[in-house]
C-alpha cells in the first residue's frame, strides 16, 4: 500500500530531494530570466569562469567545505546559493510531512519549487517569467484533475476548482490591475514605465490598454492564475489574505530597517509566500 511509506522516511527522502532541486533552482532564478539555456553550459564560476566539479556541486554541503569560495580563483560564492537549497529542501521535508504519500505529493514539490523560483526571480528582476507562470498554470490544469481522480476523488469537480481558481485569482488581480492603471491615468500618475513625453497612453482599442499595468504588473495576475489552478477558488482567497498579511509585514520591517516606504521589492514573493502557508496549512480540499 502506498500509505505505508513511513514518514520518518519520507520526510528524510522529500529533504534530499528538495536540496537537488533547490541546486536546480539556482540555476533556475539566474539562467531563466537572462534567456540563457538551463542546461548548457554546465555549472561554472560567475567570477572566472571555471566549470564546477560535480564534487563541488554537492547542495549545501559543497558549500562548506569550499568554505564558501570559488576552488579556482577564490571568489566569494554568494550565501544566497546554500540559502535556497535549504529553503527548498525544508519546504519538500515540510510538505511531505503535512501531506504524507499521496498521489498529490509531486505536484505539491513542484509547486514549492515554482514558488520559491518565481519569488526570487521577481525579488532579482521584478518580473516572473511566463514558464513559470503560464507554463505551471497549464501543467496544474492537466495534473491536478487527473491525480485528484487517482486518489478517488471526481475528476470533473477537480478541474472545476482548478479552472475556477484560475479564474478568480487571474480575474482579481486583473481587476485590481486594471482599476489601479486607469485611476492612475486619470490622476495623471507617472510611473517608472510610464509613456515618455511623445508616447500616447493606451486606448481602449489597444490590447495595452487591458493588459499593461504600470504599478501592479501582469507577471502578478498570471501567477495568481497558476496559484488558484493548484489550490482552488477558496485557496485562491487565502493566499491573498496570507500574502497581503507576509507583504504588510515585509514592507514594515524594510521601512523599519531603511527609514524609506519605497520597498523596491513587489508583490510577487509575498503572493509566493502566502501560497506556500496555505499548501502546508489546509492541503486545501485536494
Ligand atoms: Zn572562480
Amino acid at each position: 500500500m502506498l500509505t505505508e511509506v513511513p514518514r520518518e522516511a519520507l520526510v528524510g527522502v522529500a529533504c534530499v530531494l528538495g536540496l537537488v532541486v533547490g541546486s536546480f533552482l539556482n540555476v533556475v532564478i539566474h539562467r531563466l530570466p537572462r534567456g540563457e539555456s538551463l542546461v548548457h553550459p554546465g555549472s561554472h564560476c560567475p567570477a572566472c569562469n571555471a566549470p564546477v566539479r560535480w564534487t563541488d556541486n554537492v547542495p549545501l554541503l559543497a558549500y562548506f567545505w569550499l568554505r564558501g569560495r570559488c576552488r579556482a580563483c577564490g571568489a566569494r560564492i554568494s550565501l544566497r546559493y546554500p540559502a535556497i537549497e535549504a529553503i527548498t529542501g525544508l519546504l519538500f521535508a515540510a510538505i511531505a510531512f503535512r501531506h504524507g504519500f499521496v498521489p498529490m505529493l509531486p505536484v505539491w514539490w513542484a509547486f514549492g519549487a515554482a514558488l520559491i523560483a518565481a519569488a526570487f526571480i521577481d525579488l532579482d528582476h521584478q518580473i516572473i517569467p511566463d514558464e513559470i507562470s503560464l507554463g505551471g498554470l497549464a501543467l496544474a490544469l492537466l495534473c491536478v484533475p487527473a491525480l485528484h481522480a487517482a486518489s478517488g476523488g471526481s475528476f470533473a469537480s477537480a478541474l472545476r476548482d482548478s479552472l475556477g481558481g484560475a479564474l478568480l485569482g487571474g480575474g482579481l488581480f486583473w481587476l485590481v490591475g486594471f482599476a489601479h492603471a486607469r485611476v492612475s491615468t486619470a490622476l495623471g500618475r507617472q510611473f517608472e514605465h510610464w509613456p515618455g513625453e511623445g508616447e500616447r497612453l493606451p486606448s481602449p482599442r489597444s490590447l495595452d490598454y487591458w493588459l499593461w499595468f504600470p504599478g501592479v504588473g501582469f507577471g502578478d495576475v498570471k501567477l495568481l492564475a497558476m496559484i488558484g489552478a493548484v489550490l482552488g477558488p477558496w485557496g485562491v482567497l487565502q493566499t491573498l489574505f496570507a500574502a497581503s498579511l507576509v507583504g504588510l509585514a515585509l514592507g514594515l520591517a524594510w521601512a523599519a530597517a531603511t527609514r524609506s516606504l519605497r520597498a523596491p521589492f513587489g508583490f510577487g514573493p509575498a503572493l509566493a509566500a502566502g501560497a506556500v502557508l496555505v499548501m502546508l496549512r489546509s492541503g486545501v480540499a485536494l
